[in-house]
């Protein structure tokens, strides 16, 4: 399907630096930034640099390079958040997924135990 990216949106904001927000790592393609309302203890969420709308189109589209430093940044995020007693990793993804953000971004949540959570 074709993934048409609208660069108003508040992450492609966040990363023009044209808002603040409170970074928990930044790499060359990656950024790690803490939620603004967050659901738990820790609430992190890790966004690619480049202009990709979901976890499809970034899975399709982005190079070799930016999927491994985004992986590296999900590892460094549950490295320095201490997350050694669990966590969860959720992407929603277009309307059924209820996203919210058009820019792809990777929630990491923990901090207490989370409960059950299938749909
Ligand atoms: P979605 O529903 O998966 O798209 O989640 C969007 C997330 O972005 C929500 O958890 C919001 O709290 C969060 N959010 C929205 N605006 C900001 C911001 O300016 N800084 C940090 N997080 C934000």
């Amino acid at each position: 399907m074709a993934h048409r990216y609208d660069d108003s949106n508040i992450f492609a904001r966040i990363l023009r630096g044209e808002i603040p927000n409170r970074t928990v790592h930044e790499s060359e393609h990656s950024l790690a930034f803490e939620d603004i309302q967050p659901q738990a203890p820790v609430h992190v969420l890790v966004i690619p640099k480049g202009a990709y709308v979901g976890l499809d189109h970034f899975l399709a589209a982005a190079s070799e390079a930016e999927q491994l430093d985004f992986n590296r940044t999900v590892a460094e995020v549950i490295r320095l958040k201490d997350l050694g007693d669990g966590f969860r990793a959720i992407s929603n993804a277009r309307a059924h997924g209820l996203q919210e953000v058009p820019h792809y971004h990777l929630h990491i949540l923990g901090g207490r135990s989370l409960g059950r959570m299938l749909a």
